[in-house]
């Protein structure tokens, strides 16, 4: 037998080693009686951290057979609690919570937490009022774990509860996590001017109050706004984290403001937080930027590519239309050691649909379960549709939505809507309307579709028809817009916008192009112009689309022969594309232009895209 002086300390130095079974081995063989307590905390420790289930739950039994685990020692009913949260087995957790006792404050919090962490949202709230029947107060931990709970359940009626009670308790210590963590939760709950008020309150601040106020524009979909916090955050001489980078990132991509991405990237690197994850979102901004180019080139970079770094780079590659790339791509991360996910399928699929290979994308689809055991989700199943319906096969797309395992969702019908637009099927197209109209009445877009499919017909009739029936539904169209970035600041425009400070310098720019580009043999495309009005009214309102001021206000205010970069939050209308390729002959430049489906490169008068979009 053992010396228990020794046999502690084998059974520790095993599990600081993490060979749980190696310890548990020695203490099950052991008849020493002697163990230390503090040496059963060790193991579960470890079970812990090696989310061992199994072995945690034959210590479990060990110790409770030897009596240790009786209700009063509270202690290690705690770090059981822990243990089999952390190895994923909430109902083990439960049963000892249940068998405890006086559970303490500490006990509660574990519990609750470990409700949230698993998807209970509603349960860790009734845990928590019953914490308090049971006369135990919440303590500043107890509110930060159950904020993160009402932003999981998107509750803003809870988060004002337990607001209300934080300023009840008026804690005078870890404040500035506290308020950090209701930051976040208004944020994520929509109330991101909440979250900003209290961000101007707060006595002190921290990066992690930045990171958190950025991040909430940024998810509310405000990128503009929160590039300018950011900007703040810079003057104010806080340094960024990783965190804060991961969150603005994303709001340079959705912008396309390359300018202030490569800013950013300068200052990651200046940082030194430059790991795989930031290269990956790295990838994804400069691709959505426009710049593909330099995307690649980080991610040749990678030494190891995992499956988000392999993903970023075959998105980028399908949304610019580059789809060979992008096969070649995703055949070259089949071989690597990065295991495909329905990700890289989206990507994959995504990248087919828009170069209209049809036979490739049925092919993925088909392998995707079949050899891969991935089973299609929505959006394969919408990819599917896209993939289809653009080339065309517009009855194969609704026979193939027929069968879906799936029931078809409002997006998928308009998608296939968004199809028969694009082929003039006006009979397809009233069959999905009409059904669009019952499943959603509320959503704009299938009115405008419809009208759209009329007009290009020139049944102007049944367009007023659409029209009036929206109107007396108080239904009403998304205006496009149009932006560009020039000299990191992010210039928007609408259709027919006479509100920027050059607007005679950009009308007049305008003015110049459409001779010009008449003499070079462009003719209006008046056809998606969606009001019956003369030709020549038509035309002058076509000029004036948000895409092409935004170009006229890239040609003046930037250096020529350099790329002029425009994002649109539509889909590019037909006659801006084929104005846009001769724009980019005529003044000789690459105009990259974002739309809401994809990228278009346009060059010495030709697209990208070859016209398929
Ligand atoms: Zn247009
Ligand atoms: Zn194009």
């Amino acid at each position: 037998m053992l010396p228990s002086v020794q046999l502690n300390f084998h059974i520790r130095a095993f599990c600081r080693e993490g060979c749980v079974k190696e310890a548990l081995h020695i203490l099950l063989t052991t008849h020493n009686p002697f163990v230390g307590s503090f040496t059963y905390l060790h193991l579960l420790q470890t079970c812990s951290v090696k989310k061992t289930l199994s072995k945690g739950r034959q210590f479990h039994s060990w110790i409770s057979d030897r009596g240790f685990t009786s209700s009063t020692n509270r202690f290690l009913q705690n770090t059981l609690i822990n243990m089999y949260d952390k190895c994923g087995s909430l109902v083990d957790a439960r049963n000892v919570f249940n068998l405890m006792k006086e559970p303490n404050v500490f006990s509660w919090n574990m519990i609750i937490a470990a409700y949230g962490r698993h998807g209970f949202p509603p349960e860790a709230f009734t845990l928590f009022h019953q914490m308090q029947r049971t006369g135990i107060q919440p303590d500043q931990f107890t509110f930060s774990i159950v904020l993160p709970v009402c932003v999981s359940m998107v509750s803003l009626d809870y988060g004002l509860q337990i607001h209300g009670k934080i300023i009840k308790r008026a804690f005078q210590s870890n404040v500035l996590v506290l308020n950090n963590t209701l930051i976040d939760m208004y944020a994520k709950c929509g109330s991101i001017q909440t979250a900003h008020e209290l961000f101007d309150k707060m006595p002190q601040r921290d990066v992690v109050s930045w990171t958190a106020i950025i991040a909430g524009y940024a998810q509310n979909g405000l990128a503009e706004k929160a590039l300018e916090i950011s900007k703040q955050m810079q003057l104010a001489d806080v340094r960024p984290d990783s965190a804060t980078f991961a969150s603005i990132l994303p709001a340079c991509g959705k912008l396309g403001a390359l300018e202030q991405g490569m800013e950013i990237h300068q200052r990651i690197i200046e940082s030194g937080f430059l790991s795989d994850t930031g290269v990956t979102a790295l990838i994804d901004m400069y691709a959505k930027c426009g710049n593909i180019l330099k995307a690649r080139e980080l991610f040749d970079k990678i030494h190891q590519p995992d499956v988000a770094s392999w993903t970023a780079i075959i998105a980028g590659y399908a949304m610019h239309g580059y789809s060979k790339d992008a096969l070649k791509v995703f055949e070259q991360m089949k071989h690597s050691r990065a295991n495909l996910d329905h990700v890289s399928f989206l990507c994959v699929l995504y990248a087919c649909s828009h170069a209209g290979l049809v036979d490739e994308g049925c092919q993925y689809f088909k392998s995707m379960s079949d050899s891969y055991c991935i089973m299609p989700t929505m959006d394969h199943y919408k990819c599917m549709v896209d993939l289809l319906g653009r080339a065309g096969y517009l009855e194969e797309a609704l026979n193939f939505m027929i069968k879906m395992a799936i029931k078809p969702d409002v997006v998928m019908w308009m998608c296939l809507l968004g199809a028969c637009r694009s082929h003039k099927n006006k009979r397809q197209g009233e069959f999905v309307a009409t059904l669009l109209f019952q499943l959603d009445p509320e959503i704009s877009a299938p009115y405008v579709l419809l009208s759209n499919i009329y007009a290009e017909v020139g049944r102007w009739a049944d367009v007023l028809g659409v029209r009036k029936l929206m109107k007396d539904k108080g239904i009403k169209k998304i205006p496009g817009c149009s932006w560009i970035e020039v000299h990191k600041i992010v210039h928007v425009f609408y259709v027919g916008d006479r509100s920027h400070p050059q607007t005679h310098e950009i009308y007049a720019e305008l003015e110049k192009l459409s001779w010009e580009m008449r003499v070079a043999g462009y003719i209006p495309d008046t056809k998606p112009v969606l009001k019956d009005v003369e030709e020549e009214e038509k035309i002058s309102l076509l000029c004036h689309h948000s895409e092409k001021l935004a170009i006229a206000f890239g040609l003046l205010n930037t250096t020529p022969r350099t790329t002029i970069r425009v994002v649109k939050n539509l889909r590019v209308c037909g006659d801006c594309h084929t104005a846009t390729k001769f724009i980019s002959k005529i003044v000789a430049r690459e105009i990259v232009m974002r739309d809401a489906n994809r990228f278009h490169h346009f060059k010495h008068g030709q697209c990208s895209c070859g016209d398929y979009w």
